[in-house]
């Protein structure tokens, strides 16, 4: 059985927002994805430093935020090289400056975005087999993306773009 879990996470990877902004959030969540899966859960996260919020088995790389370069973490062979400079990456801390291995640009561990699409957040709403409505570009689908109005209204809550994250 397959089974497919989507998260809205905030592109600021230091935004967390207060309990009334969490609840709000999660509140909108439940309205462009009403009854997601059997059990009816929802899953609202929030930790005390950025983490990342990937796509599971489908997060391959890292998108370099200078050259716009793919840093291949995970190929059909298992980890590559580079699997072991992430490790130790996120072992250090948070708000260090990493060079990357792609053009050797130094920028912030935390605005590193990954592939399929994901990032580092302190704050994430999401369900398994999420369920559709009209807030969803074409009513929506598996991996598809939430009409540019829902998401305008859930950056309104939290002040920064938010991230749509789709994990298998
Ligand atoms: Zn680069």
């Amino acid at each position: 059985m397959s089974e497919y879990a989507f998260y809205l996470a905030p592109s600021d990877p230091y935004c967390l927002p207060d309990e009334e902004g969490r609840a709000k959030f999660l509140a909108l969540f439940r309205t462009v994805s009403p009854l997601p899966n059997g059990n009816g859960d929802y899953d609202c996260r929030a930790y005390e430093r950025p983490t990342p919020i990937h796509a599971g088995a489908a997060f391959e790389a890292l998108l370099c935020p200078q050259c716009h370069g793919r840093v291949v973490l995970f190929d059909e062979d298992g980890d590559t090289p580079h699997s072991a400079w992430w490790k130790a990456a996120l072992a250090g801390p948070r708000d260090a400056t990493v060079e990357l291995p792609c053009c050797g640009g130094s920028v912030r561990l935390v605005d590193i975005r990954f592939d399929a699409p994901g990032g580092f957040a302190r704050f994430a709403v999401g369900a398994l087999e999420p369920g559709f409505s009209d807030f969803w570009v074409d009513g929506g689908d598996n991996f598809g993306s939430l009409t540019d109005e829902a998401l305008k209204r859930f950056e309104e809550i939290v002040g920064c773009p938010v991230l749509q994250i789709w994990e298998v």
